[in-house]
């Protein structure tokens, strides 16, 4: 399938990313993308920049050289409430929220407490994606959590970052294959992101193409098919 969208991007403002935001903008205009999310880490991860960062996303053009722009964060879940790294006052700000679950802002979980915590920031609204769930670091419930993403229209997120042979979040390919089957038979949409951290992975949908294929995924189930779909979710 044609992914016309990256929507999980991070640039030098990550604090472990080396790529500006214009580089990342022209590189996805390079590759013919349509839209690219900008998503820096919140900042309880260490080295990001601080919660200015994300408060003057008014000055960047929302179109630059033919590319849409979106700007968002990727937020640090920082408890089993599923409290998050940044006040309602910047969400409400900018154009969407990615939550995730990373070490070391939140220590490794019981099944019971990383549900627990999943559940509570996609009933957050300002929250559209859940990021790269499947670390087996942190187990799930997958089938609870596909019906949660049909209930709160939260999207599920495919990182192919987590599914890079020794990467960061090893291991992360069986909760995402049982994840995708379970979408499948519940017609759950999910959206596919690079999580890259430099701009030559961005809309890099090797291992989450793989992925796609072996679960026989259907294609009208992958968000990334049409800018309009993605903006569908962000707006809601
Ligand atoms: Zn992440
Ligand atoms: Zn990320």
């Amino acid at each position: 399938m044609k992914f016309v969208l990256d929507a999980h991007t991070h640039t030098i403002a990550s604090g472990h990313a080396y790529s500006t935001l214009l580089e990342n903008v022209n590189y996805v205009a390079e590759k013919g993308l349509e839209l690219i999310g900008i998503t820096d880490h919140a900042p309880a991860m260490e080295g990001s920049f601080g919660s200015a960062y994300f408060i003057n996303f008014g000055v960047i053009p929302r179109e630059i050289n033919g590319v849409k722009v979106r700007m968002g964060v990727e937020l640090n879940i920082i408890d089993y409430d599923g409290n998050v790294d940044l006040p309602d006052f910047y969400l409400e700000r900018m154009d969407y929220a990615i939550a995730s679950l990373h070490p070391p802002c939140i220590p490794f979980g019981t099944l019971e407490q990383n549900m627990n915590a999943i559940f509570k920031v996609m009933e957050n609204k300002y929250v559209k994606i859940l990021g790269h769930p499947g670390d087996p670091r942190y187990p799930i419930d997958c089938e609870a959590l596909v019906k949660k993403s049909a209930e709160t229209g939260t999207l599920i997120e495919i990182n192919n970052a987590s599914l890079v042979p020794n990467g960061f979040r090893g291991g992360s390919e069986k909760y995402i294959f049982d994840i995708l089957k379970l979408c499948k038979k519940m017609e759950v949409p999910v959206i596919a992101a690079s999580d890259a951290h430099f701009c030559t992975h961005i809309g890099d949908f090797t291992y989450v193409e793989k992925m796609f294929e072996q679960a026989e995924f259907p294609e009208e189930l992958v968000v990334n098919r049409s800018v309009e779909e993605f903006e569908k979710y962000i707006t809601k």
